[in-house]
């Protein structure tokens, strides 16, 4: 069965080619003339991720898979949650990051924990599946690392790590993404079966 991923953004692309390399699905990328995909309007991680599997779902006529994630920071009462992709005027991976560490300032030592959620949606001829994933740790006050997307730079895991040291593999055995998608695929096989 190929399913799309709803997504244009190439970190998460990256991360989802080696996840799916070990399933029996054939995840396929969508193609450019797509054109945009809609805007997220929705109030939850759901919502999003429901809004862009249905649209490509429905574009190409086959299954999709949408993904909606985002960092919620302790400190700032879990923002920028929904709003992670565009938390700075640039909305650039490194405009984001250091807008974070700014607003992060008056915390310096204290209550920097903060965790990525994923929400994944599966959107098979109008039935819906669903998964979610976490992973927690805390904000760092500087950059480190070059590999990953987003905010993997300043996101420091329990081992003391930044996220962005790990290569695709090393983050895959622990990331909100990889544990939503181990559970998606298991709600994808019960629709199949
Ligand atoms: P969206 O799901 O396309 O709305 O964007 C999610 C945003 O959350 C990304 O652009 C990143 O800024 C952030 N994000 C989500 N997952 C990760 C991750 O695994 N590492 C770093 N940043 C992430």
């Amino acid at each position: 069965m190929k399913i799309a991923v709803a997504t244009k953004n190439q970190g998460k692309l990256k991360e989802f080619t080696e996840l799916a390399s070990k399933t029996e699905y054939e995840f396929i990328h969508i193609p450019e003339d797509i054109g945009e995909l809609p805007p997220e309007t929705g109030s939850t991680f759901y919502e999003n991720a429901l809004i862009k599997a249905e649209f490509v779902s429905k574009k190409l006529g086959i299954p999709a898979l949408g993904d909606d994630s985002g960092l919620e920071v302790d400190a700032l009462d879990g923002k920028p949650g929904i709003y992670s992709a565009r938390y700075s005027e640039s909305g650039t991976d490194e405009g984001n990051c250091l807008k974070l560490l700014q607003d992060m300032e008056p915390y310096k030592v204290n209550n920097r924990s903060a965790r990525f959620r994923c929400c994944l949606v599966g959107y098979f001829e109008g039935r819906i599946v669903k998964s979610y994933g976490s992973l927690e740790g805390d904000i760092a006050t500087e950059f480190k690392g070059s590999k990953g997307f987003g905010y993997d730079p300043i996101f420091i895991i329990k081992n003391g790590f930044h996220l962005a040291e790990l290569n695709k593999k090393e983050k895959n055995e622990i990331s909100h993404r990889s544990e939503a998608f181990k559970l998606l695929l298991k709600e994808i096989h019960k629709l199949a079966s």
